[in-house]
């Protein structure tokens, strides 16, 4: 058996025409075009290409986009004016700081000060706390773009078993609430977790987000499984995932790829929470998600 290959860089293109042909909607019926506002504090070069990568799918669908960028040496205070001001401005329907910020930022608390109604990239505390209680929010990209990619592809989630590889606040947390919040059986692993390929072995959906080159193997996989690899590892060999692709594939029903499977989705989804945000803001200015 051949696995499915899950083209992520396929589907991600199809949200991001249906994000804009609901932007085109929203605009014709008399609204401002959502607008994205991206804080990149530093000049480090991988996050300044996703920086850019955002702005530049931002203004594809329609959407206004309003990119600052700060010096390293800029104060937390002043980052956090900013972020008061942005907050603050109602052509700002999302907000996203750009992880990580240099040394003498803390990161995580500046994100926490962003409206968790502008929260898209769903990492505040707040956003965090509605999705562990299962109530309405912006979720995290990455986590939500796995969750597109197994609904479009129907993959049966209630009862399922369901492991998730890694327990970060980033992905493999998030990602474990969703599936639970759609019904399946979910186990979380991490770096302690007893005798790994064992528990992979039970999982119907198995989802890696580890930061480990090709850890998965074949024999950890059920017959029939669909495997989402959630890792990014630049290698001698090039981009390769938290999966053995190669074994796996013959061992999944249904498998993404790196790159071109989760990967290409984190954009898509941000531009689907920045629709959703604008909308919500427009429904009830001032008021979470
Ligand atoms: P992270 O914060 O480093 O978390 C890694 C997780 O893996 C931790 O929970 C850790 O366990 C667990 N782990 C590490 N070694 C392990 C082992 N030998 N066995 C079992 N679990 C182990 O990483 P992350 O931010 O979640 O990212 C994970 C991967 O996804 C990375 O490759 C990253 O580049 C990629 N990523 C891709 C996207 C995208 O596609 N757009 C977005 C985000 C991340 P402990 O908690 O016990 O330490």
């Amino acid at each position: 058996m051949s696995a499915e290959i899950i083209d992520g860089k396929a589907i991600a293109e199809e949200v991001r025409r249906e994000v804009a042909a609901e932007v085109a909607e929203w605009v014709a019926a008399g609204h401002d075009a959502p607008g994205l506002a991206t804080v990149l504090v530093g000049e480090d070069p991988a996050s300044a290409v996703y920086v850019g990568g955002k702005q530049k799918a931002t203004h594809e669908v329609g959407m206004q986009g309003f990119d600052h960028r700060l010096a390293a040496d800029t104060p937390q205070a002043d980052v956090e004016t900013l972020l008061a001001e942005l907050n603050a401005d109602p052509r700002v329907s999302g907000i996203l700081l750009q992880l990580p910020t240099p040394g003498h930022i803390d990161g995580n608390g500046l994100t926490g000060l962003i409206d968790p109604g502008k929260d898209v990239d769903g990492l505040t505390p707040v956003s965090a706390g509605l999705l562990a209680k299962g109530r309405p929010g912006l979720r995290p990209c990455t986590p939500a773009g796995c969750m597109e990619l197994l609904d479009r592809h129907d993959v049966e989630l209630e009862g399922a078993e369901a492991v998730v590889v890694g327990r970060s606040d980033l992905v493999g947390k998030p990602v474990a609430q969703m599936l639970l919040a759609r019904n399946a059986t979910v186990t979380v692993c991490h770096s302690r977790t007893r005798d790994l390929p064992a528990v992979c072995r039970r999982a119907d959906v198995l989802v890696a987000a580890v930061g480990r080159p090709r850890m998965v193997q074949g024999d950890w996989v059920k017959p029939g499984a669909t495997v989402l690899d959630v890792g990014i590892n630049r290698t001698d060999d090039g981009l390769v995932g938290d999966v053995d692709f190669d074994a796996v594939k013959d061992k999944a029903a249904a498998i993404t790829p790196v790159p071109g499977g989760v990967g290409p989705m984190t954009i898509a989804m941000l531009l689907v929470n920045t629709l959703k945000a604008a909308r919500l803001q427009q429904a009830a200015p001032g008021v979470p998600a």
